[in-house]
């Protein structure tokens, strides 16, 4: 196969969207989220064809509801050592095996708004000041969205993308132009979402509101890694003896930086 095969992103999106394994897997919202019976009017800030592929190691723990492990794979990161895959080689049980790596596309959005879908009511954050007062503030602003191949999101992206889907509201293959309505029902495995496009509205102006990183798939990567830091092995951990399966073990493993607090809205 030659080096320098052009790759059509589209078709590679709808064949890894289309493949086998994306069986017993939805979609997991990270920087982005909403809860049941909320939706969200979000604007993508890279087309779909500029969507940013990475492997990601995931293990939840289901008692704490708290992640165990939320790390890129290094070797997403073009890094040799990663200590998540060093881990799963050696993982036996199922339980174990959840350590491999997944695939996960990410794409910048701007929040417009969340709304309770009933009450039409803005969610809001309560932001504290120095004075010790505090206000109620909309949430709005920058995230990622994380998306799962099995993603219904990202099916309907691709939708949109293609001009195939039912809306008069057609993105003519650049999903930016467009803002979209993600709602919300169900919670746990009957979590459905339902994604409509809609007429764009206007987008804040400043670097502020909408940082330049947000329009360059490189740097969005970086956020993301930034976020949850790969981390590899401080030597050639296929020669240690030592090393056992323990997804909560930092043995061996160099952690580069440190998982950075999700921002308020
Ligand atoms: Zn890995």
């Amino acid at each position: 196969m030659a080096i320098n095969t052009p790759i059509d992103p589209m078709a590679e999106l709808e064949e890894l969207v289309n493949s086998e394994d994306t069986k017993n897997t939805t979609f997991a919202p990270f920087f982005f989220s909403i809860k049941d019976g909320q939706k969200a009017l979000i604007r993508p800030l890279l087309n779909l064809n500029q969507y940013v592929r990475v492997e990601k190691h995931e293990i939840c723990n289901p008692a704490s509801k708290k992640f165990e492990v939320k790390a890129v794979c290094a070797a997403s990161l073009h890094m040799q050592g990663c200590i998540h895959c060093a881990k799963a080689a050696l993982a036996k049980s199922k339980d174990e095996k959840k350590l491999l790596p997944s695939t996960r596309i990410i794409l910048p959005i701007f929040v417009h708004a969340v709304i309770d879908a009933k009450t039409g009511e803005y969610i809001t954050y309560t932001k504290a000041h120095e004075d010790g007062s505090s206000e109620e503030i909309p949430i709005s602003g920058v995230r990622l969205l994380e998306m799962k191949k099995s993603s219904s999101i990202l099916a309907d992206f691709i939708r949109s993308y293609n001009g195939n889907d039912d809306s008069d509201v057609k993105s003519s293959h650049d999903i930016t132009t467009l803002d979209y309505v993600v709602r919300r029902d169900g919670a746990g495995t009957e979590t459905r979402y339902v994604v409509t496009p809609k007429a764009p509205r206007a987008l804040p102006t400043d670097v502020v509101a909408i940082p330049d990183w947000t329009h360059d798939r490189d740097l969005v990567l970086l956020q993301y890694a930034d976020a949850c830091p790969f981390e590899i092995a401080d030597n050639d951990i296929a020669d240690n003896d030592d090393l056992e399966w323990d997804a909560s073990s930092k043995k061996a493993a160099k952690s580069v930086g440190k998982p950075k607090s999700i921002p308020d809205f």
